[in-house]
């Protein structure tokens, strides 16, 4: 997804996504991309500014006729430890983001 898919993406939130809690639209500033799998799916996570409730937006992409949309996600990779990934584990990841601070060298540091 290069930056233009990403303005359409985010214009397309804008315009038919909205808060579930009180309704309101989301604005630029609201919308944040979380990461995609391949170039069909990806994840955006969005504050609303007036409730401050915040969401998960599943946006899915098919450029052919045959528009559907996947009762299962798909898999994160080919390792057969993998499997899809389920309603809890996007919340799990929603709950991590929400407390998250972005420093990553705590989380990534040595416990030895
Ligand atoms: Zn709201």
């Amino acid at each position: 997804m290069n930056f233009q898919d990403l303005r359409i993406i985010v214009g397309q939130i804008k315009k038919n996504v909205k808060c579930p809690k009180c309704n309101t639209r989301y604005n630029d500033q609201d919308i944040e991309l979380i990461g995609g799998l391949g170039d069909e799916q990806h994840f955006f996570h969005t504050t609303c500014s007036k409730c401050n409730s915040e969401s998960i937006v599943n946006v899915s992409l098919q450029m052919s006729d045959n528009f559907f949309i996947p009762n299962e996600l798909k898999k994160l990779g080919s390792a057969p430890r993998m499997g899809h990934i389920s309603a809890d584990e996007v919340l799990d990841m929603h709950n991590f983001l929400k407390n998250f601070d972005g420093d990553f060298n705590r989380i990534f540091k040595k416990t030895d």
